[in-house]
């Protein structure tokens, strides 16, 4: 009856579900969840505020195909998005650049920084804080110091729970120094956001003929895998099995679990029209929870007096507890984990694993969107 199953309603999976509907294949989508779009997704709380339920989610892409994918489903109204650090009480503009520098230091001091940053790196450049510590000028290093103290330590250690120098360069090179004096977290050609939310993006995204969507379904009650073949409500199932939740749970956690990093959001509603100077506040040296988030100013909505927030509190993520897994943490160990059961489901002919949690990555929206379509298209 179905050419695909996927397991799985996120971007990962409802892209894909999109590209191989539209080329005639009959898809099945299996939910746990009671809604789609994954952790994407967003909804009008009892204040009448749009909030993203599992924490903020900002567009933003150089890729125009995805781009241009994703805009066959939503009008995407451009949206700048910035955030600013609280540092001891003092706002400064994250990723730290030239603005940076004159909250940091006094003008002097800047000014200098600045001449020799422009030297070292030219202008509008992204410079990863690993690669700044490494710098020849003494002056540029204490400056890199500086900004690791103040930006990157305590923040990432509250986030992952390691030191920067710890955890897979790349992950701290998403938010380099950048040798400008335009503020915004992103550099990206498109900036924008889906103008009715992504949950409404997802909705049509999903709304074909050939797609049909089971949502409170537990993808393993109905699928089973053993020895080499794929099993749908105990027939065996001759199509493709694009599985987009966590591998090792796939395997019954085999070689133990995969270590992943879970939040805790706690909102909060405020009876006032702004609640903070950014969009998002990060707490590069402070308090428990690294960013407050205020959804009002990056949905753009404008038909609420009040405004709700979130604070993300990081911890650690507990097998078979309610907790969600959020991030994969990339280091050599857990590549060599997660190896071993990519090994195991590469036995499997008709399984592809899709996404965050199945290729345990660190994809962001618009690139799980391209390697969706890609996949999609080699199915
Ligand atoms: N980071 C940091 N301080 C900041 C912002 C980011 O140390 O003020 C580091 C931290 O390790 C974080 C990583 O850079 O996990 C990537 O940040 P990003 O905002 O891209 O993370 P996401 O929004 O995906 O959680």
């Amino acid at each position: 009856m179905y050419d695909v199953i996927i397991a799985g309603a996120g971007y990962a999976g409802a892209v894909s579900a999109r590209v191989l509907a539209e080329k005639g294949k009959k898809v099945l989508i299996l939910e746990e969840r009671e809604h789609i779009g994954g952790n994407a997704y967003d909804e009008v709380d009892e204040h009448g505020v749009m909030i993203h339920t599992y924490g903020p989610h900002l567009f933003h892409t150089s890729d125009k195909k995805a781009y241009d994918f994703l805009s066959r489903f939503t009008n995407f109204i451009p949206y700048h998005h910035t955030v600013m650090g609280n540092i001891h009480g003092k706002f400064m503009p994250i990723p730290f650049n030239l603005n940076s520098l004159y909250v940091a230091f006094d003008k002097e001091k800047a000014e200098k920084l600045e001449k020799k940053l422009l030297k070292a790196y030219g202008a509008e450049t992204r410079v990863p804080i690993l690669e700044l510590k490494k710098a020849k000028d003494p002056e540029i290093r204490e400056l890199a110091e500086y900004v690791f103290e103040n930006v990157f330590v305590h923040y990432t250690m509250k986030q992952w729970g390691y030191k920067p120098e710890e955890i897979d360069p790349a992950v701290t090179a998403r938010v380099p120094v950048i040798t400008t004096h335009k503020d915004g977290y992103f550099t990206d050609t498109y900036q924008a956001m889906p103008d009715e939310g992504f949950t409404k993006l997802f909705e049509k995204m999903l709304d074909h003929e050939n797609i049909k969507i089971c949502l409170n379904t537990n993808a393993f009650d109905r699928i089973k895998l053993k020895d080499g073949k794929i099993f749908f409500d105990g027939e065996e199932f001759n199509g493709k099995y694009i599985f987009t939740g966590m591998t090792d749970v796939l395997f019954e956690r085999k070689f133990g679990p995969l270590p992943y990093r879970s939040l805790r959001f706690d909102f909060e509603y405020h009876d006032v029209s702004s609640y903070q100077e950014a969009p998002v506040v990060n707490y590069t040296v402070s308090e428990d929870y690294t960013r407050i988030s205020e959804f009002k100013k990056f949905t753009c909505q404008k038909d609420v007096a009040g405004t709700t927030i979130v604070k993300e509190y990081p911890r650690a993520y507990e097998p078979d507890s309610d907790m969600i897994p959020y991030y994969a943490i990339l280091n050599d160990d857990n590549k060599a984990l997660f190896a071993k059961y990519k090994a195991l489901a590469d036995k499997y002919a008709g399984l592809v694993l899709l996404g965050r949690l199945a290729e345990y990555r660190y994809f962001n929206m618009d690139a799980i969107t391209s390697h969706a379509l890609e996949m999609a298209e080699k199915i």
